[in-house]
């Protein structure tokens, strides 16, 4: 036996991981974006990549990426604040604004880097962040790497949030954080109640909306929908998901913007996006645009889909939205639905902790627009069989 760091701590650690439930490899997907894909030799439908529009194949972003890469070529070299800038980044940054009803917007390498910029700017020792106990892992890292006190309440639990807010009154400053289009559950965060908490308690309201983005609010996400994009402080999205490209944004005043080009170490310390990411965001953004009712759609077939698996007697966690859990509880239970659907033709993710709760294993089905009747027969198929070995 090695007494090498190596020896001691990651052989038996490795080990151990292999042989839990818990366990992740990355599957053999080589088209993983597509509506249909090859998975080990069989065409499946693809009901788990974040392409809910359908939009990263889209010929609209392909143009857009490969003028930016013949004009520009493959690389920006280096930070935005050095020499990685282009044109093609401002002017997404202010139809992204203008989009999204700010004043300005930040774009970041990805929406994981926008929540580390949000929190590395605005919060630190002093601050108090209050954030849903499901957010997100990248507002989570960013909370922490900032140093602020972490404060979390009970998912979508109003009453607990206030309780806490009248807890800490004296903190000097205060932040409240939520995902709108929660990632794992598909539900969808109290916005207006947050808001008015936010006001009633000085707290400054940052939304995550990297699920509802391209989706809701005919793309502008959900505090477009409800008509309180002036009411959230900070706007953060992705570029990734329903815009099929690369990248994350924040959005909100020019003064939080131009702490966030200050101070976002994650925005400052790293490469700049490459023109064709930013080509591909920008054609995709004006696409949204020009094409506001893709989200509406998804929608309805969403409920179509989720009526039906209520109906078969399917626990679908309180989802609104696109992406549709499944409960399944144990780990063992999610992994040996996941291999009955997909011998179905269907491809579901199984969801397993660490990304959500100890015990509240799932599948997540997340819906894509460009679904046709078709596709939407075989899922209705391949769970009215997967009931027969779910519920025996
Ligand atoms: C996916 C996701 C992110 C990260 O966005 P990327 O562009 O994939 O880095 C941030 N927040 C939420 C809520 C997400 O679901």
């Amino acid at each position: 036996m090695s007494t090498s760091f190596f020896g001691r701590y990651i052989v038996p650690e490795a080990a151990r991981l292999r042989n839990s439930d818990s366990f992740r490899t990355i599957p053999p997907i080589d088209e993983g974006a597509a509506r249909e894909l090859l998975y080990s030799g069989t065409r499946v439908l693809n009901l788990a990549s974040n392409n809910y529009l359908g939009l990263a194949e889209h010929t609209d972003l392909v143009l857009g990426a490969a003028k930016a890469l013949e004009r520009y070529g493959c690389s920006s070299s280096s930070s935005r604040l050095i020499t990685g800038n282009f044109a093609l980044a401002e002017t997404l940054e202010a139809e992204l604004a203008s989009f999204k009803y700010q004043e300005a917007a930040l774009v970041t390498g990805s929406g994981y880097a926008a929540n580390l910029a949000v929190f590395s700017s605005l919060a630190d020792r002093h601050t108090m962040v209050f954030s849903d106990r499901l957010n997100h892992a990248s507002i989570i890292d960013g909370i922490r790497l900032s140093g602020a006190r972490l404060v979390r309440y009970r998912h979508l639990d109003m009453e607990h949030l206030e309780r806490l807010l009248e807890r800490e009154a004296q903190a000097e400053k205060k932040i409240i954080v939520t995902d709108t289009v929660f990632s794992m559950d598909g539900d969808v965060a109290p916005l207006a109640r947050i808001v008015e908490l936010g006001k009633a308690h000085g707290a400054l309201v940052v939304v995550d909306e990297a699920h509802a983005t391209g989706v809701l609010g005919r793309g502008r996400g959900l505090s477009a929908a409800l008509g309180l994009y002036e009411d959230v402080d900070v706007h953060v999205g992705t570029l990734s998901k329903a815009l099929g490209s690369q990248g994350g944004f924040i959005a909100g005043r020019v003064e939080t913007i131009e702490l966030l080009r200050n101070r976002g170490r994650s925005f400052i310390f790293s490469t700049a996006l490459p023109p064709a990411v930013l080509g591909a965001s920008l054609a995709a953004l004006r696409h949204v645009k020009a094409n506001p009712s893709e989200g509406a759609r998804l929608m309805r077939l969403s409920k179509e889909i989720r009526d039906h698996l209520n109906g078969l007697g399917f626990d679908t966690m309180g989802s609104t939205t696109q992406i549709i859990p499944v409960a399944c509880g144990r780990n063992r239970v999610a992994l040996h639905a996941q291999a009955l659907l997909m011998a179905e033709g269907l491809l579901v993710a199984a969801v397993r902790p660490p990304t959500v709760p100890e015990g509240t294993a799932r599948l997540r089905l997340s819906l894509r627009a460009d679904l046709t009747n078709e596709d939407i027969k075989r899922i209705r198929l391949g769970f009215s069989r997967l009931r027969v070995s779910f519920f025996p």
